[in-house]
């Protein structure tokens, strides 16, 4: 049996972030099932961070972590199209931008197109440039909490599935194919999967339903320096699009398609709208998807991220529910868990910014 004070189980970037936090207080091991980190959602994120998605406390913790984000980001403007009927909610949008302190300006069909020029003109009657959006390196961002929980002592074993889950006195017994591990604190960072360690666990789960979202990526013009095209969004039901290297476009329709938890693949028909969305609303032509991907978002039934103890058993602590937005997120909120596993203060800008331990409680979905 390996003791240590903390253990972790889910190496995606929730219980990396917050392991890294963990590690300089006390001594932490991430168990993580696969035989790499973020192997699941971590791993096909499309690694933007802007305002234009969650409600007021996801956009809350967006605000509180730009900062630490600018390390493994780099600036990248995001561009929100509204569509003739669609005004009002780019009205919304702006006004979230007003209230969060962004750079953003409010333009025209004919300066979005200077920008993205394929755009067609019913798709685009208004839109808004949010000038602080980030690009990420969300794989420098895994790698950059796996060597600073090492070097603080901590560890992260892969190949760790936890098969079984037992509360002995103050101290939690997990099996798992690398060996057992003890710890008095555990923290649930499973992703889509953090309902079954709970019930594993003898825990009340909280409702956590992963929702499926897929991406395509295919070829951009040759003709066209396509690195400089705007995160493309639309405000109301539609897609994004945006640049990756090699020439390449990555374009979801933002579905959400609840799933079991489990290896994600992405289904024809789901390529096959993505492709269509794009094609209705710009000049592109999809000739071939290159290459295409899905993941697993997520979410609470309120869609806030579940951070804290759980009522009725003593250090099962909650770290799941970032949906869409835990790498944008992650900064802000690896600073919430790892302050509600070690019993520490919240943190005081999240405080300032009207956050409490209360907005993440599991006691909210009443669990
Ligand atoms: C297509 C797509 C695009 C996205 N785009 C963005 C974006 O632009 N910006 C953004 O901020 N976010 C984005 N997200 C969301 C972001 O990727 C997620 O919020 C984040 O990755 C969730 O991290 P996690 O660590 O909770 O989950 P995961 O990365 O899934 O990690 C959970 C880990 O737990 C492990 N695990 C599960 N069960 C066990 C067990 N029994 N024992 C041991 N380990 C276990 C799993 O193997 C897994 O590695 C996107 C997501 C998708 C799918």
């Amino acid at each position: 049996m390996k003791r240590s004070d903390v253990l972790v189980i889910g190496g995606g970037i929730a219980g990396l972030s917050v392991a890294a936090r963990i590690a300089p207080h006390a001594a932490v091991t991430v168990l993580e099932a696969e035989s790499a980190p973020g192997y699941h959602a971590s791993g096909r994120s499309v690694a933007f961070a802007h305002y234009g998605l969650g409600e007021t406390v996801v956009r809350t913790l967006t605000a509180l972590s730009m900062g630490a984000l600018a390390e493994h980001g780099g600036l990248h403007p995001a561009l929100h199209i509204a569509a003739e009927g669609e005004i009002a909610a780019l009205d919304a949008l702006e006004e979230v931008h007003h209230q969060f302190g962004c750079n953003y300006t409010r333009v025209g069909p004919d300066a979005a197109r200077g920008l993205m020029p394929v755009l067609r003109a019913e798709a685009c009657a208004a839109a808004l440039i949010d000038h602080g959006s980030l690009k990420l390196d969300t794989h420098a961002m895994l790698q950059s909490h796996a060597a600073a929980l090492k070097a603080a002592g901590g560890a992260l074993v892969t190949g760790a599935r936890v098969s079984a889950i037992a509360h002995e006195g103050d101290v939690w017994r997990l099996t798992t194919p690398a060996g057992d591990f003890s710890a008095p604190i555990l923290v649930n960072a499973a992703g889509a999967w953090a309902d079954g360690i709970a019930r594993m666990a003898g825990v009340t789960p909280v409702g956590i339903e992963p929702r499926r979202r897929t991406v395509i990526s295919f070829a951009a013009p040759q003709d066209e320096d396509v690195s400089r095209w705007p995160f493309t969004k639309t405000v109301g039901e539609g897609f994004y699009l945006l640049p990756e290297g090699r020439g390449q476009l990555l374009a979801s329709h933002m579905d959400q398609t609840p799933s079991d938890p489990c290896d994600a693949a992405a289904e024809e028909l789901d390529k096959a709208i993505a492709a269509d969305r794009v094609e209705q609303a710009t000049t592109l032509t999809i000739r071939r998807i290159s290459h295409s991907w899905a993941g697993l978002r997520s979410f609470a039934p309120d869609e806030l991220p579940v951070i804290g103890a759980a009522a009725g058993a003593a250090g099962f602590i909650w770290c799941a529910g970032q949906g869409g937005a835990g790498f944008q997120t992650a900064p802000a909120l690896s600073r919430v868990a790892a302050a509600a596993a070690l019993g520490l203060p919240f943190p005081e800008d999240a405080a300032e910014a009207g956050l409490t331990f209360k907005t993440f409680s599991p006691a909210r979905l009443g669990a």
